[in-house]
């Protein structure tokens, strides 16, 4: 398999960046995770969108154009002859000796590191998209600007973490009673109304690429959707929860904390939202 570092495409056994790297020292990088389904990538325009916002929001000036990443993103598809699966992209404040919490000096020269990678994922035929998953609470214990796809991750780490020992495949994070999101997914409900509920975007929040286009999608379907926070009582008195993310699209949530939801079963509009965001995903794909 091949990653891109810095300009190279090498072998992953190759694949490096020094220890003096600032992602690797401060987290101080931004990352984003790109679908990929019969060799395209999926939604691309809003990841690098989100991407160039991210870093302009801690100053970071990103190496290469987003014309130029997104086909450094095609290449690597074709290099790995990846067909299913999703492209792994990071860019941080590069690699500067000293360990200076603030930015390198412009003297240093420092520059930003780029890598990418891909790995392999049948995110259409994922078994758990028919049968649903699990979700655990857990206390949300992350800095305020969620809103940045920064590669600090060890509060979802620690999170993703505890949901895997319980057996479960997501965790959703709990502030002042009310969902934020899933660890690495944005997570909604279905109200006994039929109405779609998924929290309003901020710096509560990672404004989450699937997340928009399934709200488009069902506003564009005249499905009534709501954007508000959610606790998660609402969502066991719920018809239906799911989560959406650029790695499962639009997955059921069947029980949280051994509680079930709805008949416990994925339910239609669940469903029918996966089968408009595929559609949508192949439909874009580039
Ligand atoms: N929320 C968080 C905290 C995430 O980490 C992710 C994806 O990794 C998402 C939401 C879903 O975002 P997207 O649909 O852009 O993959």
């Amino acid at each position: 398999k091949i990653a891109y570092v810095n300009g190279s495409y090498v072998p992953h056994s190759e694949a490096k960046v020094s220890v003096f790297d600032r992602g690797f020292l401060f987290a101080d990088g931004i990352y984003e995770v790109a679908a990929v389904l019969e060799g395209k990538l999926i939604d691309n325009a809003s990841h690098l969108a989100r991407l160039k916002r991210s870093v302009g929001e801690i100053q970071l000036a990103l190496p290469e154009t987003l014309e130029r990443i997104e086909e450094i993103q095609k290449e690597l598809v074709k290099r790995n002859d990846l067909v299913n699966g999703m492209v792994y992209l990071e860019v941080t404040r590069g690699a500067d000796k000293g360990r200076d919490f603030a930015f390198p000096k412009a003297e240093a020269n420092v520059k930003p590191t780029l890598v990418m990678f891909t790995s392999e994922k049948d995110i259409i035929n994922a078994p758990s998209a028919k049968t649903g998953i699990n979700v655990i609470t857990v206390p949300d214990i992350r800095w305020e600007r969620r809103d940045i796809k920064s590669v600090a991750l060890l509060a979802q780490v620690l999170a993703k973490q505890a949901a895997a020992a319980a057996g479960a495949g997501e965790a959703w994070m709990i502030e002042d009673g009310k969902v934020t999101e899933g660890g690495s997914s944005s997570s909604f409900i279905v109200t006994q109304d039929d109405v779609v509920v998924t929290r309003q975007n901020g710096s509560e929040i990672l404004p989450g690429c699937t997340r928009n286009a399934v709200v488009k999608l069902a506003e564009e379907r005249q499905l009534r959707i709501e954007e508000r926070a959610f606790t998660v009582e609402e969502a066991l008195a719920a018809k239906e929860a799911f989560i959406t993310s650029a790695s499962v699209f639009v997955q059921g949530v069947v029980a949280i904390d051994g509680k079930t939801v709805g008949n416990g079963k994925v339910g239609p509009i669940t469903d029918r939202l996966r089968e408009i965001y595929v559609e949508f995903a192949k439909a874009t794909a580039v």
